[in-house]
């Protein structure tokens, strides 16, 4: 059996959904132009190519390019993080429903943002007011 190996590319053995057995697949990993908000933000994607058929097909594991973008989007806008959105409502013993409430969000909208899409510029600058001026004295 030949194995490619170069740079970025490796050979591994997987279900290919399209032939629908186990095969020689070829993980590739490279760079992808993610827009968000008129920008354009660089990711690193994974994704599988099937060297029986060609046929490409999602690396199934727990990766998410489009969330990576809003990750490294909030960090060059300087915005909150899921994590520290989570981190800080815990950090009052806060439930979602009820920092939700505070903040005047209907009920899904913070479970949303703790779970990786992209706030609306209006809802991130309620949530640092929440932050530095609600709970600042407990
Ligand atoms: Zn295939």
């Amino acid at each position: 059996m030949l194995t490619l190996s170069y740079p970025g590319i490796e050979v591994m053995k997987r279900i290919c959904p399209n032939c629908e057995k186990e095969t020689d697949v070829l993980e590739i990993k490279t760079k992808e132009s993610i827009a968000v908000r008129n920008e354009n933000i660089e990711v690193d994607v994974e994704y599988f190519k099937c060297t029986e058929c060609g046929v490409s097909f999602e690396n199934t594991r727990d990766y998410d390019a489009l969330e990576v973008a809003y990750k490294k989007y909030r960090c060059r806008h300087d915005m909150l993080q899921p994590a520290e959105i989570i981190e800080w409502r815990k950090h009052y013993g806060l439930t979602q429903k009820e920092l939700g409430q505070i903040l005047s969000w209907g009920g899904a909208t913070l479970n949303r943002y703790e779970n990786g899409p992209l706030q609306s510029e209006a809802h991130e600058k309620s949530l640092r007011l929440a932050m530095i001026y609600r709970f600042k004295n407990r």
